[in-house]
């Protein structure tokens, strides 16, 4: 029996949501304290990670916001769970090279994971950045423009089950040194924003990320900026069970040896959307990644790219191309969204 399983054992039937936090983030056994997950050799692959030309487009993205915006200074840059900090890395070299010379913005990277952000720290070694391990922490340094790209899914959600007398909420519990899910005896109102749904099927919310866009809601009509969210979704949400665990490339059981495997769920953007419009913010989107990374370009970004390239790097470049916008890859289980205070106009991938 692994430390987690006892832990669990021992507090008795917990939330989903506390199972995920428990085997995401405890400081001793959670998953993204002590796994390294990117890469080919370690458990998923991230759009970054495909490419150069994802975070320099998002990096661009988030200049031409600031310059809608009227160039502010000072202005800040936030990235929401930076992984291994290669999409800050990629954006800010492509800041660089817009912006003609020094970039504008002020860096602050949100990060939970003590051993992550020392990844980062490598990734970005000489350059002038600054860490957080929650949102409530980010500094008030002018307008703020935010990335957050596959974090959102590692925010816990709670899960319902339908009855013949209405939504209970799915917890889990340790029997005979194995995890099981188990109903606990009522929801306490905090099914209610689900729809019905036919006896059986499983229903997601997820406060911690409705608490989260709330936030940062707040901020960016207080202090100006714009939020760019990427991650998956998936159809019929939120009547759907999308927790899925993922190791070395494969789906993984759910509640086998919790810190081993990435846990996340799908992102609900229709219920983003709604949390944000009722802060005041203008919500745009979703649309799928295919479409919003072509309309930044991505292909014109991939032909210059090519121009320099061996022939083998440049057939690498296509295939890469293909993974982030095809819709047999990323291009449309993945969405975007961006959020802005009221009057600023579309952004830059969200005009038609
Ligand atoms: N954005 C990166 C990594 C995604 S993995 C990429 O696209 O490659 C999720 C990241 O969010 C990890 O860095 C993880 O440590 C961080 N994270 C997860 N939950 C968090 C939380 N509650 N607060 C801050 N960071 C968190």
């Amino acid at each position: 029996m692994t430390d987690l399983v006892q832990a669990i054992g021992e507090a008795g039937p917990i939330t989903v949501e506390r199972y995920m936090e428990l085997a995401l983030l405890d400081p001793d056994h959670g998953y993204y304290s002590r796994k390294q997950p990117f890469g080919a050799a370690g458990d998923f692959v991230t759009a970054p990670e495909i490419s150069q030309m994802f975070g320099e487009l998002l990096g661009l993205w988030c200049y031409a916001a600031w310059q809608a915006a009227g160039s502010p200074r000072p202005a800040t840059l936030v990235e929401l769970g930076p992984g291994s900090g290669t999409l800050m890395a990629d954006a800010l070299r492509a800041l660089e090279s817009v912006a003609g010379g020094p970039q504008p913005f002020d860096i602050v990277l949100v990060e939970a994971s003590a051993r992550l952000a020392r990844r980062q720290r490598e990734t970005l070694s000489g350059r002038a950045v600054s860490w957080c391990s929650t949102v409530e922490e980010l500094p008030s340094r002018g307008p703020a423009f935010i990335i957050a790209n596959e974090f959102l899914d590692a925010l816990p959600v709670r899960q319902f089950v339908r009855t013949a007398s209405g939504w209970r909420e799915r917890l889990v519990m340790v029997e005979d040194d194995t995890i099981a899910f188990v109903l606990g005896r009522d929801t306490g109102g905090l099914a209610a924003s689900l729809p019905d749904a036919p006896t059986g099927r499983v229903g997601e919310i997820s406060p911690a990320r409705d608490r989260l866009v709330r936030g940062l809601a707040a901020k960016l009509m207080a202090e100006g900026g714009a939020m760019l969210v990427i991650d998956f979704t998936a159809p019929g949400m939120p009547v759907r069970d999308t927790l899925q665990a993922v190791r070395h490339h494969r789906h993984a059981d759910r509640l086998t040896a919790p810190g081993e495997a990435d846990l996340a769920a799908a992102v609900d953007f229709a219920s983003l959307g709604r949390v944000a419009a009722a802060e005041g913010l203008e919500v745009f989107g979703p649309v799928s990644q295919g479409a919003f990374l072509n309309e930044l370009g991505i292909t014109v970004r991939a032909e210059r790219l090519k121009r320099s390239a061996m022939p083998e790097t440049a057939h690498r470049i296509d295939q890469d191309v293909h993974r982030l916008t095809s819709p047999d890859a990323m291009g449309e289980d993945f969405c975007v969204m961006a959020l802005l205070p009221a009057g600023c106009g579309p952004p830059a991938g969200f005009e038609r």
